[in-house]
């Protein structure tokens, strides 16, 4: 080498991280660089072992038998380049983790006797994340465990880790782009770590997921007012250019009095806390008892049986009657969806938000239009129910946005020989406030179709006027909540009459849900409140049981009609 080319390559190495290194191997004699002892913090005048050890006494236990396999198959020529990542010990206790890339100089036997190469130290790069710089998963582990093995020597406190899933409203992740995402999950971790003392640790697992290292905690007592302070501080809006954002939050977290042992136990405790919070709903927090890894076990085994219940179309709809209030003609049934399990008929206030979040919501319509269409026009045929009846069945908002779920109806009523006037579609005014446009389309297309459309539970969600103009309804469903307080409350007798009127006045018919006692019917029956449902008319019927309820009890629902209608109510 020339003397420039050198003096250029002594530039390089003083200016690069990297550390070089050579072993004589029959001398066992090794030399490190410099930046050797300032990566490992070992003092200038400090000695340094004087061979192999020197290095490999420093790697971590756990990778001590890998990187000592990959050292022995490169030196017996197996490898031609010996390259490995590791983890080495620096003096204070914590791990530096090292690219190490080295060759062996063989005799001409051969035979390996010497080695150089150079060590990397890729911290940074291995224990932050690349855009929030912020600790990762490693170097949380690492913390943790050098915590936990400090709390063997001195037990008079708690460690406590916490792992926080964070997530944005429906519809906001798509608006964000990547540096403000990035922007976002800084000021997350900013508002962490302002509810934690400084040597505490906060970490990104991954774009809207943290955990928390709590390391001196005096009790356990002490946890749950730092969970109320996280999840407020979390749940205020966030400025990022111009959107307001919020997130919701869900907290698990499990402590050293349950678990001490394993830093990646402790973790995955805190883990599955975090899952357990989030079936919880937003802004809850679970904390760790021997318990939480039971309950989240049965909560996983019902998912998986209910992804098996779709796939094999294992739901039933059950009917429940809908009457004209004038006169209690029969006016159709409300499909409403049954899951037989091994353990009991499970409702669906059980299972539809678990759906909802695992995508398979849509799934579930198709079975049960198939299902209920199909015995409703048995009924029909058999001359049981007038041929007017109707098949009301519940949409989710999702499903309206769908551009070709007006076809893909037709298609299906065509297959199973059904008309399209047999069916009536329910849907909420969730579907109604996310509105793009398609909701609209999908609304006209299904009138288009002859397809009836209800607004279910009207009045309890987020109805505005202006809905009724805008969509394509025919229906307004007046929710339980109204009926059951008509005799208590005239304030709701008010709503219902005003509910009523507004619907006449758009040119809709109303349906009273949940009607219960004869004194709630008389009440829709004086407001002019077209159909009505509820366990006063019976409730929502097994198939088999239909025929059965059509001869025996509608008959005598009828004579009841004709009481009141003589009684003038
Ligand atoms: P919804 O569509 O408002 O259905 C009415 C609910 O009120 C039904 O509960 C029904 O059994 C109940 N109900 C009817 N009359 C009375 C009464 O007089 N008193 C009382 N206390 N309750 C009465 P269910 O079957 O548990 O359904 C709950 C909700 O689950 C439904 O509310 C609907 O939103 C949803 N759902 C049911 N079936 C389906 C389905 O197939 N697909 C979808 N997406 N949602 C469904
Ligand atoms: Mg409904
Ligand atoms: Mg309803």
């Amino acid at each position: 080498m020339n003397s420039s080319a050198e003096s250029r390559l002594n530039l390089l190495l003083a200016t690069s991280n990297d550390t070089l290194w050579l072993w004589d191997m029959q001398q066992d004699a090794t030399q490190f660089g410099s930046p050797w002892r300032s990566m490992l913090g070992i003092a200038d005048g400090a000695p340094l072992g004087n061979g192999i050890d020197e290095w490999l006494n420093r790697v971590h236990p756990d990778e001590h038998p890998r990187v000592s396999q990959a050292l022995q198959q490169h030196i017996s020529g197996i490898t031609p380049l010996f390259e490995c990542e590791h983890r080495l010990q620096h003096q204070d206790g914590s791990w530096r983790w090292v690219l190490l890339r080295a060759r062996c100089l063989r005799d001409e036997a051969g035979r390996a006797v010497e080695m150089a190469g150079s060590f990397t130290d890729i911290t940074e790069h291995k224990v932050l994340d690349p855009y929030t710089r912020l600790p990762n998963r490693i170097l949380f582990l690492d913390r943790l465990e050098r915590s936990l093995s400090r709390l063997r020597h001195a037990r008079n406190h708690v460690v406590a880790v916490l792992n926080l899933r964070t997530h944005l409203a429906q519809g906001y992740a798509e608006l964000l782009s990547h540096d403000q995402m990035t922007q976002l999950a800084r000021t997350l971790g900013e508002r962490i770590a302002s509810e934690i003392r400084p040597w505490d640790l906060v970490a990104q697992f991954s774009d809207m997921e943290f955990s928390v290292l709590l390391e001196m905690v005096a009790t356990t007592d002490d946890l749950p007012a730092i969970f109320k302070r996280l999840l407020e501080v979390l749940r205020k809006p966030i400025q990022i250019d111009d959107n307001l954002v919020s997130v919701h939050v869900a907290i698990g977290a499990a402590d050293s009095t349950v678990i001490a042992s394993n830093e990646e136990q402790l973790l995955r405790a805190a883990e599955s806390a975090a899952a357990l919070a989030q079936e919880h709903g937003d802004n809850q927090y679970v904390h760790y008892d021997p318990s939480t890894q039971d309950k989240l076990s049965r909560r996983l085994r019902f998912e998986s049986e209910l992804l098996r219940a779709i796939e094999d179309a294992a739901f039933e709809p059950h009917f429940q009657p809908i009457l004209h209030l004038d006169d209690g003609r029969l006016a159709g049934f409300e499909a409403l969806v049954r899951w037989p399990r091994a353990g009991g008929i499970v409702n669906p206030d059980d299972f539809i938000p678990v759906l909802e979040r695992q995508g398979l919501i849509s799934q579930l319509t198709w079975i049960m239009l198939q299902k209920s269409l199909v015995s409703h026009e048995r009924w029909i045929a058999a001359g049981l129910i007038p041929a007017s009846s109707r098949v009301s069945v519940n949409f989710p908002p999702e499903q309206l946005q769908d551009p070709g779920l007006v076809g893909l109806l037709r298609v299906m009523l065509d297959n199973v020989g059904v008309a399209t006037s047999r069916l009536k579609v329910e849907i909420t005014e969730r579907s109604l406030v996310s509105d793009s446009g398609m909701v609209q389309q999908t609304l006209l297309a299904l009138d288009e179709a002859g397809i009836e459309v209800a607004l279910d539970d009207f009045g309890t969600g987020y109805s505005s006027l202006s809905m009724l103009h805008r969509f394509e309804l025919d229906n307004l469903k007046i929710d339980r909540s109204f009926v059951s307080a008509l005799e208590e409350s005239a304030q709701a007798c008010s709503i219902t009459r005003a509910i009523v009127g507004l619907a006449a006045a758009s040119s809709l018919t109303t349906t009273a849900e949940g009607i219960e006692t004869v004194p709630q019917l008389r009440h829709l029956r004086s407001y002019g409140v077209t159909f009505g449902q509820g366990y006063l008319f019976s409730r929502a019927l097994p198939a088999d049981d239909v025929a059965r309820w059509v001869s025996e009890d509608l008959p005598r629902l009828q004579r009841l009609f004709t009481e009141l209608a003589s009684e003038g109510g």
